[in-house]
């Protein structure tokens, strides 16, 4: 079936051609029916302009179609509207509109996804309140202690407006430049009245087409006049995106449905998931009804069938205008004030059809049913119009309120995401708290959300009650939907009225009833029962309900803030919920007997309840609403006040307590192990119960509510219920306290822990006074106490005290407005966090029972404190500090302490305490007995202190212990018993408590007997003078203290600032450590050389030091056995890891060669690839090795049948770890002994002499090569020099076990450097080995001086050990290799330098294409395959090495020149040339002689001498690494450091003359021709000319990329960043790579690419091309760096950006301002430099095993 023929586009365009816009618009103003002219025009053209068929074609015809469409559309159909409405050319008009009418003052930018947004914590009215970036680098918030994030999309800037922020509501650029121009002056009079009647018109037709076509439900008819003048059999299979499909079943589907290729398909299901709709087919009616038949067949078997449509091409194109007309609406609206007020007019002018019928309103009502393109459209409109006109915005919102049920139960049944939601402009609305009350006061916008919320939820039990357990999935996900309403109702309570009008008073109490019937249906749901004998079967339900009240819970607590602003509205909020309890309650306590209690001569009724028999729930909402309504009664003092309004004598505090009583019951029996067989579902909900996202109304609210209750009752009454509860008033009540009563069905330790828990509460309901209105305190008291206890555990992190905290509904805790009083601040190093330490003056404060430490916590902060107390030489009874005052309405809470019921329980514990413990008794119970007396004590000492001296004070308990115990026991009173147990051996742990006990009953004695007079002294006579004398001691005792406080503090700072240098230079000492380390180890295994000191330190030549016949004993790792290291003994190898390197790429846009092609013997000097090779130095036997690594590979292939997995290393490549230190390894280096001493005996030949012989020697060589292999003979037989045997067979010098490793080595280098399966017969083989050695030399050489460290003797030993036995394998390397590859190999690299007479070699490279530091170390190794067949008995092998270095060295030199650049102009040098300057000023005139133009004209010898010198020296500086390590020779001490003479050093460890030109001057005759060829190689112009890579020398090393100081500067840029793939599409993830700098379109389909058979994402693609499989990159939405090795390796790595704690924050999600801190970075670029990325991840994955299962190739 054939496409129908389309349009040619030319034809289109003649036609268009010819067409006016002015003139349409001319006929259009004298027409009668604007209406029908616009749409008779809109139906000829839109159809012939938007229909252009689906999008199959080529990418790039694709595109230019598009921008054909766009220039049509833009001329055939939006200019005509722009000359009516301006009457005249549209550019001028819009201008004049401009200047006459003024923009509005608000920002408006429309945030894009992943654009930054701040907010300011000091100034926003509430954390939604955000400006873009431009506005808040104007803005005075920059200053402040702001919070940036990154946005969802959608939303706008609030900039200029003035009730989102307290203060600086208008950024610079928004400042309204005249203030008085905020009247209320409409904005449409200063439009000329032409333009407003016609703009009036021209958007009510424009806007109603829109409407309608967005709207239209019909597949093939069109509304009214709008019919196409032809009609085509065209249409388009629309498909429709839904959230219930994958991305891989719409791919899957598409490909069968519509015949297309899987990248078509990924192009369209992109398409469709990002607009909502595509079209997958265009044709005749029928073909695309084909299509629709096969996708809803194929996606209809699991779920409803993906949804699409087939419709008519007109249609749809209209639908496309439609767009495209809403989009220019928002434009030209954007010009003036006045058209903005206009369109918004014409948008909410109600319709014919009355209510709901505005053009708005029908947008909004068929939200649900537009895709999602058409949605964000139209929404982004409405933020344009109606929310930017303060007027309009009003009348919005009431319509938006209005329909807000209908929204919301739309969006119920939808299942797109809020964010393209019509109800999600909520957030702009609500926020705003005049328009909240507006619509609380007019629209009852409070009830009308809570109502629709509560419907929503349709599961409830007998009682009403939310019942989640039977949720299906699809109810779950509704219940996912509707908590948004929940953040609705937040929005309108966020801000407290600052005044109450009766109407606000009133709706706001309706909206608070309807709040409490939600609570009523949440009041006791998921009750539980404790299960006995039987596990239960099915953990029930609980998330649902604990997700609702925490949800909830901001919500409570803005309800109260209300409620304490308004005195009328709190009193009828309490008895409103008051009596809503009481209808809870009510069944409560009927059908129970009452039970009757008495204990210590009290007596009290109660119900008969037992919590571990029957049902109990842990969601109370209603009491603890009440509990917080009762305490800010006492705060806001209208209790005290206004004592008549209240209803306090209907409490009854026994019904009151019940409940949040038995929920505390619950816990303590939960923990003593009573409800383990209810499994893990309980144990959450207790944990959610006190943790920090809750408690504040739970766990705090029921200790309020028993603390309501205990204020209110007797406090026997109360301690009796509490113990009936607990079921532990048997245990009390006993006749005989001695003998513990023991239930039957409870164990000891239960009831233990029981008790203990009990004891507990009871100190928590009378010290717990830290919230305002229980205590005297401020809101900030209570904030400092959370801290000071938390840091009383150890020292935190402020992320950590964070998320320790409470958050109000404004994200906030308080904590950076006290935190700094009470802790002091530590920065971190390189590496951790910073952190807040306690300051110890706060350490008093410190409360063992603080009713937020959990048990873990409590046991920490005890053991921290009692170490602090040691530490300061004081005893460690850890007292509970002052408490504040109570607040009048609590007052009487104090009397629980000293209620004869309490003192029976402690003289109970303490009588038990007197027996040493046999399970009768716990330390804990009786720690907490002594803290509860220790309380006593305090709150009488308080009470005496603050009292007049003849005021009676009523807290007697220092008399009350000295009564003695209950009859019938035969017990001492409390303080008897206390004195008894001081000096108990049994309890030498309490003893500093029980004397500070003792000494404070003794204190408040004193102070009682001082105030009642002298009467008393007379009992004491001897009083005065003792007194005189204690106070002598305490002097004395005083200034004894003083000093050894002083004493103290000097030496904590000393400790201190030991700990800070230790901390500030941690390199440093680890630097010294590995110092230590490598000096260790070098004297174990190479002891010093003791070369006499006169001779000089030459490291190449006939005349170099060393090498001696040193032995060189190691060990064995594995097996511990030490050998000697022999070319023919047992092979010792060096575990090792190569790896491809692009770290010295100076050309990144080199691509990956091709591995069976490439030539590596010359190495390029832009050095694009190398290979590197390092080792964690350690030693082991070769066999050893094998058979540990076939051990490997055993467990490994277990492991494989086992489970399917990853291993942090790849087995089957050969990656192991090092048995020793783990450390990633893949290969090993064998041990060679060192090389022999120099020959001195012979005469070593001249250069010239050498070069002669050696050219005769490659050029037999090569003939005979030829000869062999082509059997031709040659013409002239070349001459072979004396005795050189050309056909001589070698002895290999090592022992077979050396020689399989030196194998085994080359083979992974071979692999690896060329990425390419083991070939031992390829002869590029040793190449690689070389190529390794060389590499690795050059980048050390590079660390070490950018690291401005001396070249020899600062390298960790690990690094020395590798580096030497890499050297001397590739000095060996070559016997393993056939003897003619690398002749071959020597001959091709000579021929480079010298000609090869009479030799058929393929052209040699010129020199600007060879890496001459390569070239060199090549050159010298294969050297050895010519020299061993010379017969001749002369082992001038040195000097050949030397005559190469001074040839390879003054080849550099021309190198250096020919590449020479004038670069910037900086100052000549006066006064006289030097030597060096003026030869070479010589040389390079020579040059210009060879190469005339070429080369720029330069006479100044200083610059051309700098240059060279600085590009040769790293040149020197490695050549001389490799020597040092070939040849074992010792370094001259000038380049063990870095001082001045390194030159002069270097030249002569080398053996050249340090006036490097003097190579080249004094060998003028034999060097002129070589440089002449080298000048005149094709190959030299050419790359001059720009024809090839031209390095410039020095070459500069590579460092990562610079990043921004700020990091919403990086932010924005990638906010801004499209992905390259779909067409200006927003990139999800965008990454950016740390080497070149490139951003990424990361983790996303669009961008993935295949890589070796494979699809991979962009990072790990990009890897292969910049970093040859090693990738470094900063992922900056989630502000995270990410390591990658190849395709299945990867890690996190804390990125270098910390805010002003001194912490990262990965995933952005504290939002604090980050900034860079280049110490980290520094040290990532220092892991990349090192060659260290792939260790990294390999230590990560060991570390943590979740590393290995991530898909890392699909980043
Ligand atoms: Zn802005
Ligand atoms: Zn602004
Ligand atoms: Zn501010
Ligand atoms: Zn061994
Ligand atoms: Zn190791
Ligand atoms: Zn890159
Ligand atoms: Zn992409």
């Amino acid at each position: 079936m054939a496409e129908p023929s389309r349009d040619p586009p030319s034809a289109l365009s003649a036609d268009f051609m010819s067409f006016s816009p002015g003139d349409t618009a001319s006929r259009w103003l004298a027409c009668a029916d604007l209406q029908q002219e616009v749409y008779c025009h809109l139906a000829e053209y839109v159809p012939r302009i938007l229909c252009q068929g689906g999008g199959m074609a080529e990418h790039r015809e694709e595109q230019r179609e598009e921008q054909r469409e766009e220039l049509a559309l833009q001329l055939l159909l939006l200019a005509p509207l722009e000359w009516f409405l301006l009457g005249g050319e549209p550019a001028a008009g819009l201008a004049l509109l401009q200047q006459g009418g003024g923009s509005a003052a608000l920002c408006g930018h429309v945030f894009k996804v992943g654009e930054p947004t701040y907010s300011c914590r000091e100034c926003a009215a509430d954390p939604t309140c955000v400006l873009c970036m431009q506005c808040f680098l104007a803005s005075a918030h920059r200053h402040h202690r702001y919070r940036m994030t990154t946005s969802g999309g959608g939303g706008f800037c609030d900039c200029g407006d003035a009730e989102a922020w307290k203060t600086g509501p208008s950024c610079q650029n928004h400042t309204p430049a005249d203030q008085n121009r905020e009247t209320e002056e409409d904005p449409v009079s200063l439009l000329p009245p032409a333009v407003e009647e016609r703009s009036c018109s021209i958007f009510s037709i424009i806007l109603q087409y829109a409407v309608d076509l967005l709207t239209w439900e019909q597949e093939d008819q069109l509304p009214a006049g709008l019919e196409p003048p032809q009609r085509s059999d065209s249409y388009y299979c629309m498909l429709f995106n839904d959230e219930v499909h994958t991305y891989e079943q719409v791919i899957y589907t598409l490909q069968k449905a519509v015949n297309c290729s899987q990248k078509e398909a990924v192009s369209f299901a992109t398409t469709v998931d990002r607009d909502g709709r595509k079209s997958v087919r265009f044709g005749d009616h029928q073909f695309c009804e084909q299509a629709k038949a096969v996708i809803v067949r194929s996606t209809s078997r699991q779920s409803k069938p993906l949804r699409v449509q087939v419709m008519h091409s007109a249609l749809v194109a209209h639908q496309c205008f439609a767009l495209k007309a809403l989009g220019w609406l928002g434009q030209i609206i954007q010009y003036s004030d006045g058209l903005r007020r206009i369109l918004c007019q014409v948008g909410l002018r109600p319709g014919p059809e009355g209510e709901n019928s505005s053009l708005v309103d029908r947008l909004m009502l068929n939200d649900s049913k537009m895709w999602k393109g058409a949605r964000n459209v139209y929404h982004q409109l409405l933020m344009n119009s109606l929310l930017m006109d303060r007027k309009f915005k009003k009348l919005f919102a009431i319509r938006f309120a209005k329909n807000y049920r209908r929204l919301q139960t739309d969006f119920m049944e939808d299942d797109h995401d809020r964010l393209v939601s019509v109800t999600a402009l909520s957030v702009q609305l609500f926020t705003v708290p005049t328009l909240a009350r507006m619509l609380m006061v007019e629209e009852n916008l409070m009830m009308t959300i809570i109502r629709t919320f509560v419907d929503q939820l349709r599961h409830r039990d007998a009682q009403g009650r939310f019942q989640f357990d039977r949720y299906t999935a699809q109810q779950a996900f509704k219940f996912g939907r509707v908590q948004s309403l929940i953040g609705d109702l937040k929005y309108v309570l966020i801000s407290p009225p600052p005044q109450w009008s009766q109407q606000l008073r009133t709706k706001f109490l309706d909206g608070f009833e309807t709040f409490l019937d939600l609570l009523r249906c949440m009041q006791g749901m998921d009750p539980v029962v404790r299960q006995v004998g039987q596990h239960i079967e099915m953990e029930p339900e609980w998330e649902a309900a604990f997700t609702l009240q925490m949800k909830l819970t901001h919500i409570i607590t803005m309800m109260q803030e209300w409620c304490s602003t308004d005195e009328h509205v709190l009193i009828e909020a309490y008895k409103k919920c008051l009596s809503a309890l009481s209808q809870c309650q009510g069944g409560l306590p009927d059908g129970e007997q009452p039970i009757s209690l008495s204990l210590a001569g009290h007596t009290v009724d109660t119900f008969r309840y037992q919590v571990s028999q029957e049902k109990v729930s842990i969601h109370l909402p209603m009491c603890r609403l009440l509990a917080g309504l009762h305490v800010l009664l006492s705060r806001t003092e209208v209790a005290s006040r206004l004592p008549e309004q209240l209803p306090l004598g209907e409490l009854s505090p026994h019904l009151l307590i019940e409940l949040p009583l038995r929920c505390l019951v619950l816990c303590a029996q939960v923990h003593a192990g009573m409800w383990r067989r209810n499994g893990f579902s309980l144990i959450n909900q207790i944990y959610y119960y006190h943790n920090v996202k809750c408690r504040v109304e739970m766990f705090d609210k029921d200790l309020a509510m028993l603390q309501v209750g205990a204020s209110m009752m007797d406090p026997n009454h109360f301690l009796m219920i509490v113990l009936s509860r607990f079921e532990l008033f048997h245990t009390f009540s006993a006749a005989d306290l001695r003998r513990r009563y023991r239930e039957a069905n409870k164990d000891l330790a239960q009831q233990n822990t029981l008790i203990e828990e009990m004891l507990h509460l009871i100190i928590m309901v009378v010290g717990e006074r830290y919230v305002p209105g229980v205590g005297q305190v401020e809101p900030l008291d209570e904030v400092r106490r959370e801290i000071l206890h938390q840091l009383c555990i150890r020292p935190m992190a402020h992320s950590e005290l964070v998320k320790a905290l409470p958050e109000n509904g404004n994200k906030e805790t308080g904590l950076e407005r006290v935190i700094d009083s009470v802790a002091s601040f530590r920065k971190p190093g390189v590496t951790g966090r910073g952190l807040y330490e306690l300051r110890p003056e706060w350490s008093k404060r410190f409360d063992l029972y603080f009713h937020h430490y959990s048990r873990a916590d409590q046991s920490k902060a005890e053991e921290a404190q009692r170490k602090l107390r040691r530490q300061n030489g004081e005893d460690t009874a850890l007292p509970p500090p002052r408490p504040p005052p109570l607040c009048p309405l609590f007052g009487s809470l104090v009397n629980l302490l000293q209620c004869d019921t309490l003192l029976a329980l402690e003289g109970a514990v303490l009588q038990w305490a007197v027996e040493p413990s046999g399970g009768g008794w716990t330390e804990s119970m009786l720690q907490r007995v002594l803290h509860l007396v220790a309380m006593a004590l305090l709150e009488e000492q308080q009470q005496l202190e603050s009292s007049g001296a003849d005021e009676d004070v009523s807290f007697t308990f220092s008399t009350r212990i000295t009564r003695p115990g209950e009859a019938p026991s035969t017990s001492g009173s409390v303080l008897a018993l206390l004195e008894s147990l001081q000096n108990a051996p049994h309890l030498e742990v309490h003893k500093d408590m029980i004397t500070w006990i003792l000494k404070m009953v003794g204190n408040i004695k004193t102070t009682r007997e001082r105030t009642s007079g002298s009467s008393v002294s007379v009992s004491h006579g001897r009083r005065p003078e003792e007194s005189v004398r204690d106070k002598d001691k305490a002097e004395r005792k005083r200034k004894a203290e003083m000093a050894r406080l002083r004493r103290e503090k000097v030496m904590a700072q000393m400790s201190e600032m030991q700990k800070h240098f230790i901390n500030e230079n941690k390199e440093l000492f680890q630097q010294s450590m590995e110092d230590l380390e490598a000096a260790a180890t070098a004297t174990e295994h190479s002891p010093p050389s003791l070369e006499p000191t006169c001779v000089a330190h030459i490291c190449v030549g006939p005349m170099r030091v060393g090498g001696a016949e040193r032995r060189q004993l190691v060990t064995c790792i594995l097996c511990q056995e030490e050998q000697e290291v022999r070319g023919h003994g047992r092979a010792m190898v060096l575990a090792a890891f190569i790896q491809r390197s692009t770290v010295l790429s100076k050309n990144r846009s080199r691509g990956i060669p091709d591995p069976e092609r490439l030539d590596p013997l010359f190495m390029h000097p832009d050095l694009s690839v190398g290979v590197h090779t390092a080792s964690c130095g350690h030693i082991m036997h070769a066999t050893c090795w094998q058979r540990y690594f076939e051990a490997v590979q055993q467990k490994e292939q277990r492991r494989q049948q086992r489970l399917r997995g990853h291993t942090s290393y790849d087995v089957e490549n050969g990656e192991f770890l090092c048995p020793l230190c783990e450390c990633l390894s893949n290969t090993v280096i064998p041990l060679l002994p060192h090389a022999c001493s120099p020959d001195r005996s012979v005469e070593h030949p001249c250069l010239e002499t050498w070069l002669k012989r050696t050219n005769q020697q490659a050029a037999a060589l090569d003939s005979t090569h030829r000869k062999q292999s082509h059997g031709a003979a040659q013409q002239v037989e070349p001459a072979v020099p004396d005795r050189f045997r050309v056909g001589f067979d070698l002895q290999n010098s090592f022992s077979s076990g050396v020689g399989e490793m030196i194998n085994t080595f080359s083979m992974s280098a071979y692999k690896v450097g060329l990425k390419v399966n083991p070939n031992e017969q390829d002869p590029r083989v040793p190449v690689l080995s070389w190529s390794t050695c060389a590499y690795t030399l050059q980048s050390t050489e590079r660390l070490l001086m950018d690291e401005k460290k001396p070249l020899f003797g600062s390298l960790p030993c690990r690094q020395d050990d590798c580096l030497s036995s890499l050297t001397r394998f590739s000095s060996a390397c070559w016997t393993a290799a056939p003897i003619r590859t690398v002749q071959n190999h020597f001959i091709r690299l000579l021929s480079v330098l010298v000609p090869i007479p009479d030799s058929q070699l393929e052209d040699a490279p010129c020199i600007l294409d060879v890496d001459m530091f390569h070239l060199l170390v090549y050159s010298v190794l294969s050297y050895s395959s010519l020299h061993s067949l010379d017969q001749s008995g002369r082992r001038s092998v040195d000097s050949a090495h030397l005559h190469l270095l001074h040839l390879v060295t003054v080849a550099h030199l021309v190198q250096v020149l020919l590449t020479f650049t004038t670069g910037e102009l900086s100052m000549d040098q006066d006064g006289e040339e030097s030597e060096e300057e003026q030869l070479t000023c010589q040389l390079y005139g020579r040059l210009r002689d060879h190469l005339g133009r070429c080369l720029p004209d330069i006479s100044c010898g200083w610059r051309l001498w700098r240059c060279v010198r600085a590009s040769v020296l790293p040149f020197l500086r490695t050549a001389a690494l490799f020597f040092h390590y070939m040849n074992s020779a010792s370094p001259p001490a000038d380049l063990l450091g870095t001082g001045p003479g390194q030159w002069e050093a270097l030249c002569s460890y080398l053996s050249l003359p340090s006036n490097l030109l003097l190579l080249y001057q004094n060998q003028r005759t034999l060097l002129e021709p070589l440089i002449h060829r080298w000048c005149c190689h094709p190959g030299v112009g050419q790359v001059l000319h720009g024809g090839g890579v031209l390095v410039r020398f020095p070459r500069e090393s590579n460092r990562l990329i610079d990043l921004p100081e700020d990091y919403s500067i990086l932010i924005n840029q990638a906010s801004s960043f499209t992905c390259p793939r779909s067409g200006g599409d927003k990139s999800r993830a965008p990454t950016l790579c740390l080497v070149c700098g490139c951003m990424l379109c990361s983790q996303s389909y669009c961008c993935q690419t295949e890589v070796e058979g494979e699809d991979v994402g962009a990072c790990t693609a990009h890897t292969f091309t910049c970093g040859a499989g090693i990738g470094l990159f900063l992922r900056v939405r989630e502000s995270q760096v990410l390591f990658v090795a190849g395709k299945t390796k990867g890690c996190f790595y804390p990125p270098p950006y910390l805010d002003d704690y001194g912490e990262t924050d990965p995933g952005l999600k504290r939002g604090n301002p980050l900034h860079l801190c280049s110490e980290r970075y520094q040290k990532i670029e220092r892991l990349w430099r090192q060659h260290g990325i792939a260790e990294v991840i390999g230590h990560a994955q060991e570390a943590n095993q979740t590393l290995v299962a991530i898909d890392w190739q699909h980043l």
